[in-house]
């Protein structure tokens, strides 16, 4: 049996290396340009549980007004989670945060996975990927794209996440010493671009011969999952209100929990059977509309409330913000959804 080889996939990376704005192409690697931690370290937080095409324009965004990690660390925090809104998982943000002020305050990126590991928001995941790709330690790097291929390449069929440490063992023992970084990439590439969920181009991949799911006619039902468990459905209520002189009453949500420190609608609590907790005392219209959004481990169905009141009450723990500096933009996904209704209403 033929053994799958790292320098088999290093040399077809080294045409096919698809292009991102965080990476740096092989040919320049080998020039000896350095990638630079800050990117690729913002690229893995972003790409966390996100596809490449949404975290492309953020990440361009995000470098253009925070080119480097101090100009980050230097950041008002709700400058940073307007910039993020629309991304979703909000706890990135917060922590991408404290984890540039304290880069910044160690003066560089440390280089490895050791030292990467302590720093906040940074998993094993991340940890692996940054001391790989930024500085060539040759830690084993398992996206579910590098999950896939290995349970190809090896004829793995216990169901994930059961086979997760037989998977990880393998990606561990095909990482090369050299070149760890690309060697990382090329195996995400390759399960991004070749070694597909569906329809795998087992023809055109350079893994070919070793490749045992290919050899034994089983890559397509690779890698086997249990199944997941049915969401639950969560209730509430949204309150939009517009004050007569065209501002709006918004909230920011508690650093701690879902959309923690963002800024959103007055909500009642999300549960079974939300009872109601209308910000205000005034006479409130239920819009004929419903938001549905879909968390991790949740589905939302949030009713609307729609109501207009004179002035600009104080309203403890809200703010009204005027109409000129109300930006959709800078709301997270469910919260712009609640608003489409509302201002429809
Ligand atoms: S030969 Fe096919 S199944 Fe095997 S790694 Fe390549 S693309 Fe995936």
């Amino acid at each position: 049996m033929t053994h799958p080889n790292s320098d088999d996939l290093l040399q077809w990376y080294d045409i096919n290396a698809r292009e991102m704005p965080w990476r740096t192409p092989p040919a320049e690697k080998q020039a000896g340009v350095k990638p630079d931690p800050y990117r690729v370290w913002m690229s893995e937080i972003m790409l966390q549980q996100t596809t490449v095409a949404t975290v492309r324009d953020y990440f361009i965004k995000f470098t253009k007004r925070w080119p480097t990690v101090d100009d980050l660390a230097a950041a008002e925090d709700a400058d940073v989670m307007a910039y993020w809104a629309g991304l979703g998982y909000y706890a990135r943000a917060r922590n991408l945060l404290k984890c540039a002020r304290a880069v910044s305050q160690l003066g560089a990126f440390p280089q490895t996975y050791d030292e990467l590991i302590k720093l906040p928001g940074i998993g094993p995941y991340t940890a692996a990927a940054v001391s790989s790709i930024a500085f060539d330690e040759p830690s084993p790097v398992m996206d579910g794209n590098v999950e896939r291929v290995m349970a190809r390449l090896f004829d793995i069929h216990t169901p994930l996440p059961a086979a997760k440490p037989e998977l990880y063992a393998k990606t561990a023992e095909l990482t090369p010493r050299a070149r760890a970084g690309d060697y990382a990439q090329a195996v995400m590439d390759l399960g991004a671009t070749i070694c597909t969920p569906k329809n795998p181009a087992c023809g055109i991949c350079p893994w070919w011969t070793p490749c045992l799911a290919r050899q034994n006619g089983t890559a397509a039902e690779l890698p086997k999952k249990t199944p997941k468990k049915p969401k639950p459905t969560r209730h509430g209520i949204a309150y939009v209100v517009h004050s007569d002189t065209g501002a709006l009453l918004l909230e920011t949500r508690p650093e701690k929990g879902l959309l923690g420190g963002m800024l959103g609608w007055p909500t009642s609590d999300w549960c079974d059977e939300p009872s109601a907790a209308p910000p205000l005392d005034v006479k409130w219209t239920k819009v004929n509309a419903q938001t549905l959004h879909t968390f991790t481990h949740f589905n939302l169905r949030l009713d609307v409330m729609v109501a207009t009141v004179e002035g600009v009450p104080m309203v403890s723990g809200r703010h009204w913000v005027e109409k000129h500096a109300f930006q959709p933009s800078a709301l997270p996904t469910v919260m712009r959804k609640v608003w489409d209704i509302a201002r429809k209403a």
